[in-house]
């Protein structure tokens, strides 16, 4: 008998129909003769609107109370679709995080997954059981409640996959795969069959709605992750060892595989820095002790041993940021600190970038002759990535998925 673990998001468990929609699905793959462990999202909004009550009640809550409260959206979803299933004639049980034997350490809001013991989950599969786990939490060592941060359902199933030595991961969402860029602004992104961990890790971060963290995950263990449709019937995408050197796809290996956006970027720009040994390490302490998460770092070469440090991160954290920053940057000695909102990133990626010359110009020439102006450039080995003003990003992610013609098969 198979093991199969499949995942559903938020958007799929919008509301009752939906739960018994998708626990009609559930039902036929355990009728396929198949254990499901099934990982679910909280319904619809949910987490958006709890937050959303926290704020109003709360200009900072609690890290412990705000994890508690959020971990109830998946409780929620769990429980009702335990009793659309066992509605059904199928024995069902849900359970939250840490009733599955997943543990965390303790940093709230964004908990990392130290230990999954799934002896209860795998007893309850055992005796046919269907089980359903609550996404995104888990619990630490004094027992209190935490979660793994926005969009962390993902990396629940891959743990819980990985536990449980299931065969693959499945996760089923409001699209019906991977595209080379998001459908909505690129109307000929193309589906992928396939992709390789390593372009699909800088996707996620750069833009595609997957938990990073789940990719990670499935790397390093090499659980392949079907990402589908949760309603069509349609094939999805295979993120999966596909070779790291690329030579069973000689034809695409030199091609850019998608091209992702995020908007909501700001960055933060401190002039007249010093220097010096620690200088950076004085900046970004005090950031990392307000719980604001950077995203790319930037210190230029010199002039006069002064040096220019730039940061980009969510523009909802800007205000915050430009705080700390600023009183920093007058400790230090430095000349000034600015902050520019309304940014937002283009990223291409590819494996095939890393041996051949040439992708950073056709993409700088292509967003030049658009007229858009690059704010800052960062790289990765796969990826290379442009901020440019926010009203501009659904224009350059169409210039670039046709200049390096990634629809194309
Ligand atoms: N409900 C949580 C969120 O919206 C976790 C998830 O859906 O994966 O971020
Ligand atoms: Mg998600």
């Amino acid at each position: 008998m198979a093991t199969l673990v499949q995942k559903y998001g938020g958007t799929s468990l919008g509301d009752a129909d939906k739960i018994k929609f998708v626990a009609q699905r559930v039902a036929a793959a355990r009728a396929a003769g198949n254990d499901v462990a099934v990982v679910v999202s909280a319904m619809g909004k949910t987490t958006d609107a709890l937050i959303a009550l926290a704020d109003s009640l709360s200009s900072s809550p609690e890290p412990r109370e705000m994890d508690l409260l959020l971990s109830t959206g998946e409780i929620v979803s769990s429980t009702l679709m335990a009793m659309a299933l066992r509605e059904m004639g199928v024995p069902s049980i849900s359970m939250g995080g840490a009733q599955a034997g997943i543990r965390t350490d303790t940093a709230h809001g964004r908990a990392s997954i130290v230990h999954l013991d799934p002896a209860r989950v795998r007893q309850e599969l055992d005796a046919g059981t269907v089980v359903i786990i609550a996404g995104f939490q888990g619990v630490n060592d004094e027992m209190d409640i935490t979660t793994l941060g926005r969009g962390g359902s993902d990396t629940t199933a891959v743990a819980v996959a990985v536990a449980l030595k299931a065969d693959r991961c499945e996760i089923y969402t409001d699209v019906d795969g991977i595209y080379t860029a998001d459908p909505r602004v690129v109307p000929d992104a193309r589906k992928l069959a396939e992709i390789g961990y390593e372009e699909m890790l800088e996707l996620a971060t750069y833009g595609a709605k997957m938990h990073p963290r789940s990719i990670e995950l499935a790397a390093w263990y090499k659980l392949p992750v079907l990402v589908a449709s949760s309603t069509k019937d349609v094939p999805g995408t295979l993120i999966h060892d596909t070779g790291s050197d690329g030579d069973n796809e000689m034809e695409i290996s030199n091609k850019v595989r998608g091209v992702t956006y995020e908007r909501n970027v700001a960055r933060v720009t401190i002039r007249g820095v010093a220097d010096n040994p620690g200088i950076s390490a004085r900046v970004f302490e005090p950031l990392t002790a307000a719980n604001i998460s950077v995203d790319t770092i930037v210190q230029n070469a010199s002039t006069a041993r002064l040096t220019d440090l730039s940061f980009t991160l969510e523009s909802r954290d800007v205000t915050q940021a430009l705080e700390v920053t600023r009183r920093v940057a007058t400790d230090i000695g430095a000349t000034d600190c600015v902050a520019h909102d309304h940014l937002g990133n283009v990223s291409i990626v590819g494996t095939g970038m890393q041996n051949a010359p040439g992708f950073a110009s056709r993409m700088f020439r292509a967003l030049a002759d658009a007229g858009i102006n690059i704010e800052m450039i960062t790289t990765s080995q796969i990826r290379i990535t442009c901020l440019v003003d926010e009203s501009q990003v659904a224009e350059a992610v169409r210039i670039l998925h046709d200049a390096f013609e990634v629809g194309e098969a």
